[in-house]
């Protein structure tokens, strides 16, 4: 297990000490990881900024091919890898493994958007002048992850900056830094060339990261976390104008109209409420059922709620806060509702109804296995609740009648909507969102853009 910084490709102690990593299933520490001090900053920037220039003017084959072997290694060691995620994480080997998977599969489909960077040459409508575009790219890239997804939230952001040719420091959350730092092996073992990619663990990440962002050699801002701290960062970003990307907080709304198909929808909804444990952007926040079928909706959720195997939250604060959510939203509680006695930091699947629309479970990503029902009167109805948020993710919606459906994607202020499904994460697909839920696209064709500069030559012949 890997419990050092990773910087310039070797491992070093963190100048500020260590800091423990505990397992959410026991609240037992599992180990001591270094804590980066000021100085590991700038060595690992310096480390990053010296290899980005003969990292850039690396053939683009030989990029995708060290992304490749990464991909192919992720697999092969998957087991492994999920348990290491599990460990630290919390989350069951079944999610776990299903992690590993999608997160490796962001390193092959970046392997194949390496080779595919492009420009065009256009003519400018007077006749005589032409427009050559190429792309670079950005430069040395800071990359914070949150702890929910461990692995993949690095692959998708580590994949599209070395697909793109920049070099990395990579911050993982501090509850989860292990799976980090065993990538960081594993892109090493791949034949990634020193100082790439660097990764720096703390649990105090406020100065470390504002640090960063006051050296002018970082270029690029990759955040994925809470609406809070991003806000936090673009104001700090803002000093040196760093290109900026931010993956933040949901409260998706998940519809299910009169004409849907309930089975199928609670089935959708226990992957969209339950994949987690309920701790994902993109985790169903507010079931907005039509009132004829909300009652059997009900029934049916219930049932497939008791019947999923308890999980730890993150940590005590994490159940703290869904307890408090629940007891002061009010409302009938049909399911859970209360900590259970386990050890560690578990909360039961809970289910409620009645709520007020303002309530604080409709109002706050709740980030726990708690699904509040709310009963709509027809479509304008879901509309209009479904965007009085500030945020905008994802919104889930559940009908037989597929142009409805396209109706109402249009309408849901959201980057992503999922129709007739509960998942909507795709390596292929341009994850993000829109208001307060954040800036830019990772994955898809987007997601190498957010890692690349045009410049635009004029000339005329
Ligand atoms: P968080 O904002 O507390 O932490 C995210 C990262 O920011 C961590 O690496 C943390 O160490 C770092 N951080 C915390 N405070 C900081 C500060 N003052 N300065 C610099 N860095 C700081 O979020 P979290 O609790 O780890 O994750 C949960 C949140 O992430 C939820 O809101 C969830 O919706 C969001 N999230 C969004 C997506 C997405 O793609 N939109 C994906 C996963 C999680």
């Amino acid at each position: 297990m890997k419990t050092e910084l990773f910087i310039d490709g070797k491992w070093v102690p963190g100048s500020e000490g260590s800091f423990p990593v505990l397992d959410p299933s026991s609240a037992e520490t599992i180990t001591s990881v270094a804590r980066a001090g000021l100085d590991n900053l700038d060595a690992a920037i310096t480390a990053a900024h010296a290899a980005w220039p003969s990292w850039a003017a690396t053939p683009p084959r030989q990029r995708s091919e060290i992304l490749r072997r990464a991909f192919e290694a992720m697999i092969a060691r998957r087991e492994e890898i999920a348990a290491l995620i599990t460990l630290e994480m919390g989350k069951s080997l079944a999610d776990a493994t299903a992690e590993v998977t999608y997160a490796a599969e962001y390193f092959r489909w970046f392997a194949e958007e390496a080779v595919r960077i492009g420009g065009e040459l256009r003519t400018a409508p007077g006749g005589a002048n032409r427009i050559l575009t190429f792309q670079r790219p950005v430069g040395v890239s800071l990359l914070l992850t949150p702890w929910n997804f461990p692995a993949a939230m690095a692959t998708r952001k580590v994949g599209p900056a070395l697909a793109a040719g920049c070099t990395a420091v990579l911050k993982p959350a501090e509850d989860t830094p292990l799976t980090a730092l065993l990538l960081a092996d594993l892109l090493a073992e791949a034949g990634l060339p020193n100082g790439v990619l660097n990764v720096l663990t703390t649990d105090k990440p406020g100065d470390l990261v504002a640090e960063a962002l006051r050296d002018e050699r970082i270029r690029k801002l990759s955040f994925t976390g809470s609406t809070q701290v991003g806000r936090l960062l673009l104001a700090q970003a803002a000093g040196h104008i760093v290109k900026s990307s931010m993956e933040l907080g949901g409260n998706a709304p998940f519809v299910v109209l009169e004409d849907a198909d309930l089975d199928a929808a609670v089935e959708g909804a226990m992957v969209a409420k339950m994949r987690n444990h309920g701790q994902a952007c993109t985790a169903a926040n507010r079931f907005l059922v039509h009132e004829s079928v909300a009652e059997e909706f009900t029934t049916k959720l219930v049932s497939a709620m008791r019947a999923m195997p308890s999980a730890p939250l993150i940590n005590e604060r994490a159940v703290t806060n869904v307890e408090a959510k629940v007891e002061i939203s009010g409302g009938t509680v049909l399911l859970g509702g209360k900590r259970t006695g386990q050890p560690g930091f578990h909360y039961p699947p809970t289910v409620v109804t009645d709520v007020p629309r303002d309530s604080v479970l409709a109002r706050e990503e709740i980030f726990g296995p708690v699904a509040p029902i709310f009963t709509i009167q027809d479509d304008t109805d879901a509309v209009t609740f479904a965007n009085a948020t500030e945020m905008g993710l994802v919104a889930y919606v559940y009908t037989a009648d597929l142009g409805r459906g396209f109706r109402l994607s249009e309408q849901l202020e959201a980057g992503m909507v999922g129709l007739n499904r509960g998942l909507v994460s795709d390596p292929a697909a341009p994850f993000g969102g829109v208001k307060e839920s954040g800036l830019g696209r990772e994955g898809g064709f987007e997601g190498i853009g957010e890692y690349l500069e045009t410049t635009y030559v004029a000339t005329s012949w």
